[in-house]
């Protein structure tokens, strides 16, 4: 019996897969509808440097199953900060990285975040040796010029979405059509 495989029995395999990065985007996304923050709701997925999604996370309050242990507001100016979401909510980032059943593993891996991470989280990323970051929105502001400036200067490579997107997208456009699930991005 011959042990190699006919080529005639290989068949066609399909075309129209979604690169991982894109997944992973696609799934901290997916993730971010779980939060029941009113005004901003951000998911994050980790993938291991072997290219294993180890991780989710959304933002939520301290007692994630409580809805109204800690307020939801927003309104600084309003109400002052201690009255609102801000002192209390975790963010994405933490939530997906103290999920994470082995902290190991985070080393020299890539976090996908819907929304550019914050100082108190980019700390937490550099700390635990992420090494990528790929983010779909960018919010200009002190905090994210800091947070971007901490994040080079420890050597984490940062990456928009959209420039993944541009590259050779063209083939991923049906599938991700099919898939429906990028909220945030719709694909022309
Ligand atoms: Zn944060």
């Amino acid at each position: 019996m011959k042990s190699e495989i006919n080529e005639e029995y290989l068949g066609e395999y399909r075309k129209d897969t979604l690169r991982q990065e894109l997944v992973a985007m696609e799934i901290a996304f997916l993730v971010s509808k779980e939060s029941k923050d009113p005004s901003t709701q951000v998911g994050a997925c980790i993938v291991s440097s072997d290219e294993r999604i180890i991780s989710t996370g959304f933002n939520h309050n301290p007692i994630e199953w409580s809805v109204d242990s800690f307020p939801w507001r927003n309104d600084v100016n309003k109400i002052g900060e201690e009255n609102t979401k801000y002192p209390y909510i975790i963010h994405a980032e933490l939530d997906a990285i103290s999920k994470c059943n082995n902290l190991n593993e985070l080393k020299d891996g890539t976090i996908y975040v819907t929304l550019f991470p914050c100082t108190q989280c980019a700390k937490t990323i550099a700390s635990f040796k992420i090494k990528k970051v790929v983010y779909a929105e960018y919010r200009d502001s002190l905090e994210a010029t800091c947070s971007k400036r901490l994040l080079e200067k420890c050597g984490i490579e940062v990456v928009s979405y959209d420039e993944i997107l541009k590259d050779n997208f063209e083939n991923e456009k049906e599938a991700i059509k099919k898939l429906k699930l990028n909220f945030k991005k719709g694909v022309k």
